[in-house]
């Protein structure tokens, strides 16, 4: 988890919402990713689907049945949807996600029994860093936008 956070952190400092994912194949790392939603302008570009199409690519194989998946954050229904179709064998997630959460933030994808795939879940590994993160970027985000705002009002005002 401390490598999906060092993977996060990438991700706030390229003003992405920071979000690490690290794939473990046998106990080896195999993938690394880091949110970049913002770089590749697409809303799918989540750190866990990046993370997994590098596994998929290092293994030359879209199984992924003996991989475990760590996230800092409970991923979303989209990367649970993946997970179910890469045949994830573990799940491992830090902080939850009250507005996309798929872990019973929002819904609860992982606790309904599957007809072809089970994935095995772990969760609050290591939350309060990886909850911290995603705080400090979204407080700095809201300083910029009142700064930004706040100028625009102080140059309004002088006209
Ligand atoms: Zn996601």
């Amino acid at each position: 988890m401390l490598e999906a956070l060092k993977q996060a952190w990438k991700a706030f400092q390229a003003k992405e919402v920071p979000v690490g994912a690290v794939l473990v194949h046998q106990g080896s790392i195999i993938a690394k990713a880091h949110n970049q939603v913002e770089l590749l302008q697409d809303a799918t570009a989540h750190a866990e689907i990046l993370c997994m199409t590098a596994g998929a690519v290092a293994l030359s194989n879209w199984r992924l049945s003996q991989c475990k998946l760590y996230c800092t954050i409970e991923p979303c229904s989209m990367c649970a949807g993946g997970m179910f179709l890469s045949r994830i064998e573990e799940l491992i997630w830090g902080a939850p996600d009250l507005r996309h959460g798929a872990n019973g933030s929002w819904i609860d994808l992982f606790n309904k029994p599957h007809p072809t795939h089970q994935v095995k879940v772990r969760s609050g590994v290591l939350q309060e860093p990886c909850a911290l993160l995603m705080k400090q970027f979204f407080q700095q985000r809201r300083q910029e936008n009142a700064k930004i705002n706040g100028n625009l009002g102080d140059e309004l005002a002088a006209h």
